[in-house]
């Protein structure tokens, strides 16, 4: 996955919402991020640095959060949380992993100024 694309969506995305809020200005963005998709909060936050320049998401910091990996197993059929490193089953060690979560990406939410004040917006989806 590309981190500059999505900076660039996610950016739109939450400046449409902060205005449709009245918000003045963005102050923290807060991602949820699977950790199979391999984004770097890092980057996105250099993306947005550059991108967000004279926009009201100006200074705006990224904090990430990384939701387990969560898999069903083919061969014995039981469902766990595995971290990246080990792709295998817990139980039985079987590599057949169905893969339930682990590749989301989201915005969980959002601190704005509405007006001077502080204020935070919840429960945003990014697609
Ligand atoms: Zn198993």
């Amino acid at each position: 996955m590309h981190e500059l694309s999505i900076t660039e969506h996610l950016l739109d995305y939450c400046i449409r919402e902060a205005e449709r809020q009245n918000a003045s200005k963005i102050r923290v963005i807060r991602l949820c991020i699977g950790q199979l998709n391999g984004l770097v909060p890092d980057c996105i936050q250099v993306y947005l640095d550059m991108l967000s320049e004279g926009t009201i998401a100006e200074g705006a910091r990224i904090e990430a959060e990384f939701p387990p990996v969560k898999v069903r197993c083919r061969d014995c059929g039981r469902a766990g949380e595995i971290t990246p490193h080990h792709l295998s089953c817990p139980v039985c060690g079987s590599l057949r992993l169905e893969i339930l979560s682990g590749k989301e990406f989201y915005i969980k939410s959002m601190e704005v100024d509405i007006d001077g004040d502080k204020s935070t917006a919840s429960d945003y989806g990014l697609e």
